[in-house]
């Protein structure tokens, strides 16, 4: 069961997070948690604040976000008993204005710090999530994350190692679970094989969650959180969407990459490697089903499932006359991008020229200048990419007319067609994707 930031906001969350994992003691769950909502962001912004020399504003800013721990904390264990979470939150205090202070002098390599500083997020909200159950009578044990999910040493985005984290997992929760304990674990933060604490990534949680699951083979992995599953689209922009019930694993990771971020991307691959089904459920709902994530969807093909989009990104045109006829021209093109180790969302090709989507703009300059190499290059930022998901999207006949005439006014950028069977992606300004989305929901749902 993984529960996302949200559903460990405050005292109310926490009562409801109580209630969840207590009436399913008897499947035998693993619990995974994710920081406090908005805590990940402080710690980040944090880091910050010390990068820049204020190691004073930086700690300081931090001081509301440990009050709302401590302010669960009073709630739920009573006074007077010994309180481990206070004795944990002031060693994270200690631990932390340590780290902050090495930012502003750079005592140790940044990406390091600020991996050690966010990881706090998720420590305390597992720690105090297990002493909160501790105390309502469940009987959980909390288990540090970074001991038992084994990556690589890339800070921030750290790859795990399977079979060592496999092992790992098996041997140390097996044993608990079988005994009756509920295992309380922090999602996102990990370890290298030298100890050192990785991050697995933002939204990293739900895989977590998903490793943790394929390691025990579990017979479900829950990813509770605010909404009622994977729903057409994003809730935020569109009032009438609604609520999926059954989605392909395909369909899933499409949706999940293109932005719908209810569950992270990755978190299927483990999943759908150890045949493992995934709920999305809401924990203000708890008695909804949400949506099952299945190997296969087994619904009817030729119609839409969800909309997802992406903001934020910028379109690269190459155009190079002097490839006409030659070979060669994409591998050059690709090369640029594995040196820089920057993610392409969306491609479209002719025979002398490539556009593409990105939406990593920390190395697009370093990219651009190596591509004017091979060609002349065009970079436009401001764009959103849509995402129309659905099984069996290209073999059916008529969808992508119906999609393009909903938006008959509206200036597509580029498009996307038949590399999945699942979808069908184009580009378009920012300013218009609330609208474009809210049009072609109302034609489809
Ligand atoms: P958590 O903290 O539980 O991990 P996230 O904020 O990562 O939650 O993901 C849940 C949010 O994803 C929802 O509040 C919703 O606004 C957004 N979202 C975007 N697209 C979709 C979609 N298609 N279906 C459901 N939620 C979506
Ligand atoms: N707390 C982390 C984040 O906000 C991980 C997660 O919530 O999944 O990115
Ligand atoms: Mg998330």
């Amino acid at each position: 069961m993984k529960f996302g930031g949200t559903s460990v906001g405050d005292v109310a969350a926490f009562e409801r997070v109580f209630h969840i994992v207590s009436t399913q003691i008897d499947k035998h769950p693993v619990v995974i948690v994710s920081a406090m909502t908005k805590v990940t962001d402080a710690l980040l912004n944090a880091f910050d604040i010390a990068k820049k020399g204020d190691f004073a504003g930086a700690f300081a800013s931090l001081e509301p976000h440990f009050e709302r721990h401590t302010e669960v904390s009073k709630h739920f264990i009573p006074a007077g008993a010994s309180n481990l979470f206070d004795t944990e939150l002031e060693f994270a205090r200690g631990e932390l204005s340590d780290l902050l202070m090495r930012t502003t002098r750079r005592s140790l390599p940044l990406s390091m710090l600020k991996d050690a500083i966010v990881s706090y997020g998720e420590q305390l909200s597992s720690r105090l999530l297990a002493e909160v159950l501790k105390a309502k009578g469940v009987k959980a044990r909390h288990v540090d994350s970074r001991r038992l999910i084994v990556t690589d040493d890339e800070f921030g985005a750290a790859q795990p190692i399977w079979e060592e984290t496999r092992d790992l997992v098996r041997l140390e929760l097996q044993p608990l679970v079988s005994g009756g304990e509920v295992p309380i674990m922090g999602g996102f933060i990990a370890g290298n094989r030298a100890g050192e604490t990785t991050t697995l990534g933002r939204g990293g949680s739900d895989y977590s969650a998903a490793l943790v699951a394929a390691a025990l083979e579990a017979s479900e992995l829950q990813i509770w959180t605010d909404v009622t599953g994977v729903m057409t689209c994003d809730p935020r922009i569109c009032g009438e969407a609604r609520t999926i019930p059954v989605l392909s694993y395909e369909e899933a990771a499409e949706l999940a990459y293109f932005g719908a971020k209810v569950l992270h991307p990755k978190t299927i691959k483990p999943a759908v490697d150890h045949h493992i089904p995934v709920r999305v459920c809401n924990t203000f709902e708890p008695s909804e089903t949400g949506t099952m994530v299945l190997a296969h969807s087994g619904e009817a093909p030729n119609t839409i499932k969800s909309i997802a989009h992406k903001k934020n990104i910028t379109i690269l045109r190459i155009t190079s006359a002097r490839m006409l006829g030659a070979y060669g021209f994409m591998s050059a093109v690709f090369q640029v991008f594995d040196r820089h180790r920057t993610v392409i969302d969306v491609i479209s090709t002719s025979e002398v020229s490539v556009a593409l989507t990105l939406d990593n703009s920390e190395s697009i300059e370093k990219v651009v200048e190596d591509l004017r190499r091979l060609g002349d290059v065009d970079v436009e930022s401001g764009y959103a990419v849509i995402c129309v998901v659905g099984e069996g999207l290209r073999a059916s006949t008529g969808l992508a007319a119906k999609i393009f005439s909903t938006l008959a006014d509206v200036n597509i950028a580029l498009v996307s067609h038949g590399a999945s069977s699942v979808n069908l992606t184009f580009v378009v300004r920012e300013g218009v994707v609330a609208d474009v989305i809210k049009k072609l929901h109302k034609e489809f749902f």
